[in-house]
């Protein structure tokens, strides 16, 4: 029994990517003898014929995300400590602080 060559219009088994599911399709596109398109005849999605090839199902994309975050966070220097808070204000608070002591005495003293 030999294979006879795929005709536009056969209905044969692929893999659905919007499905993701083995399922029936018709054959829409020939390259030469080789089957090129199909559609689903469940979703009637058009697609390359993928010689009825399940993909393997890939790690879960958030773990490997997360991974490559931490690996790039882990490969990055640390930031620099923040600059010291400027005294300026702290130093002018206290002044005007004195300022008013000085005033208050003063005005006890008088
Ligand atoms: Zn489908």
């Amino acid at each position: 029994m030999s294979e006879r060559a795929p005709r536009l219009g056969d209905v044969i088994d692929d893999y659905c990517p919007r499905c993701r599911l083995l399922l029936n399709h018709d054959v829409t596109s020939l390259f030469g003898e080789a089957v090129a398109k199909v559609t689903c005849r469940t979703c009637h999605n058009a697609h390359d014929y993928r010689h009825a090839e399940v993909p393997t199902r890939r790690k879960s994309p958030t773990s490997d995300k997360k991974k490559l975050l931490e690996q790039v966070l882990s490969s990055m220097p640390k930031p620099p400590e923040p600059p010291p808070a400027p005294p300026a204000f702290d130093r002018k608070k206290r002044d005007l602080w004195a300022e008013v002591e000085r005033i208050k005495g003063q005005k006890k003293s008088s």
